[in-house]
């Protein structure tokens, strides 16, 4: 995953608050590496990775990230873009019913789609009518029925000896019959073909000609990794269409396929299916798809958090003293106290690239034991948070009653305190306890 390889970067890019031309080129390396892992396609990858490279020698030097997050953001606020930003929701007609046509290649999940789009529907206050015009195969429409059924959606199918045969045909009776009754959205399920080939497409168009549909969506298995760039042009250019659905987005699938099409066709992902099941469905989300194709979890989420938390002055002032190995006790409150401000410590274990060596001593810390630490600290005067050597037995005695705790807790914060401190000594000029708080001079 692109963290992990950051990771390795890390070690060389620290120590540095700004992006040189070597690190731009080291971190763009990785990315380009995790993008083709995460099965992008390489045209994409490139010109994807050069508008990287662009903004990263152009950035502001943020001065509570590090290097390597600072990449890292950049990679992930564009890779929100390209997705789209947002979310994107379905246009509908002004004059009902509005027409969608679902396209794609057999397999993708057109049919499966047809259900959860008609009972999502339905929960947003719609009437849907599905439409089985893939007579292609001779189980299709049956399989409609089934998933209509499911879902408790009316299903318009050819009647034997009826239209058997010709999709247009059914196509334009099921509009006019959605015009008739009161149904508001109508969503006409297509035949696909194993691959693209001309008389699917040609069919397909047909059925757009005599519909006139609002959006067409195009379904997408996000599977097909590489292939998915050829499959979208050939069906912009065949039949054309307004928006993208990924399905089979449960399986192991990177999602690079949805930065490919999203980039090559610019049209938005707007729907996102997860799973045979009509639940396994919801509105496409471009930064949790972005958060997959980085494979990196809450990591952004830190980042965010760290930079609102952080103050930059303080960040400078702590990284100097840790440099002159004068962290003192009342460092480690406000340090304490700034972890606090970033939310519960549990939602940092395991975001901080590079932490693996002081995860552990972070772990034996909870919510509690913090509060702890503060009132300890807080009851202690200036000249022993500065020289904690000063406490001697009856000056801890005083600490312990005035913040409620025992003497043996006092003595666990005054052990803890010098471990961070040597800890403090070794990593200053290295990565920080907190993003940007252990960046040498
Ligand atoms: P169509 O040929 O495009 O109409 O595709 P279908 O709707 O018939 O789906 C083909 C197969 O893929 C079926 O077995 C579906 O149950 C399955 N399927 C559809 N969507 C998903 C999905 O999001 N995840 C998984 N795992 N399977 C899916
Ligand atoms: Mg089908």
């Amino acid at each position: 995953t692109l963290s992990s390889r950051l990771d390795k970067v890390f070690t060389s890019l620290r120590g540095r608050g700004r992006l040189t031309d070597a690190d731009i080129d080291a971190t763009a390396r990785e990315i380009r590496v995790a993008l083709l892992e995460a099965d992008v396609a390489l045209p994409v990858v490139r010109s994807f990775v050069a508008a990287i490279r662009e903004r990263a020698r152009g950035a502001e030097v943020s001065t509570s990230l590090n290097p390597a997050q600072q990449v890292i953001k950049i990679v992930n606020e564009e890779l929100v873009a390209v997705l789209g930003g947002g979310t994107t929701t379905l246009r509908f007609a002004k004059t009902p019913p509005t027409v969608i046509l679902l396209a794609g290649l057999q397999g993708t999940g057109k049919t499966t789609l047809a259900g959860k789009l008609g009972r999502w529907l339905k929960t947003q206050g719609h009437t849907p009518l599905l439409v089985a015009a893939d007579l292609q195969r001779p189980n299709a429409v049956n399989q409609l029925q089934v998933v209509g059924a499911r879902a408790g959606v009316e299903v318009f199918a050819p009647e034997p000896g009826n239209g058997v045969g010709d999709p247009v045909r059914v196509a334009r009776d099921a509009l006019a019959h959605a015009r008739r009754q009161v149904f508001d959205v109508v969503l006409v399920d297509t035949a696909g073909r194993l691959g693209v080939d001309e008389e699917m497409m040609r069919q397909a168009a047909d059925i757009r000609d005599a519909v006139s549909p609002d959006e067409i969506l195009f379904v997408l298995d996000a599977m097909i990794g590489q292939d998915a760039v050829s499959t979208a042009q050939a069906f912009a250019d065949g039949v054309g269409f307004s928006g993208v659905v990924l399905t089979k987005l449960d399986g192991d699938a990177r999602g690079g396929a949805a930065l490919s099409v999203a980039r090559v066709t610019g049209a938005p992902i707007m729907f996102a299916s997860t799973g045979e099941a009509l639940e396994d469905f919801d509105v496409f989300h471009p930064e949790r798809m972005a958060s997959r194709i980085l494979g990196m979890g809450d990591v952004l989420t830190l980042i965010e958090q760290a930079e609102k938390a952080f103050e930059v002055e303080q960040a400078e002032a702590m990284a100097a003293k840790m440099a002159a190995s004068e962290f003192t006790l009342e460092d480690f409150l406000e340090q304490m106290l700034t972890v606090r401000k970033m939310g519960p410590i549990g939602n940092l274990l395991g975001m901080l690239p590079g932490m693996g060596q002081i995860k552990d001593q972070l772990a034996q810390v909870d919510d509690r034991d913090l509060d702890r630490v503060v009132a300890i600290i807080r009851s202690m005067t200036p000249a022993e948070r500065q020289d904690p050597k000063i406490l001697q037995a009856s000056r801890k005695a005083r600490v312990a009653r005035g913040s409620g705790v025992t003497v043996t807790e006092v003595n666990q914060l005054l052990d803890r305190f010098g471990e961070a401190r040597k800890m403090m000594r070794q990593m200053a000029g290295g990565a920080g306890l907190i993003p940007g708080m252990g960046r040498g001079k």
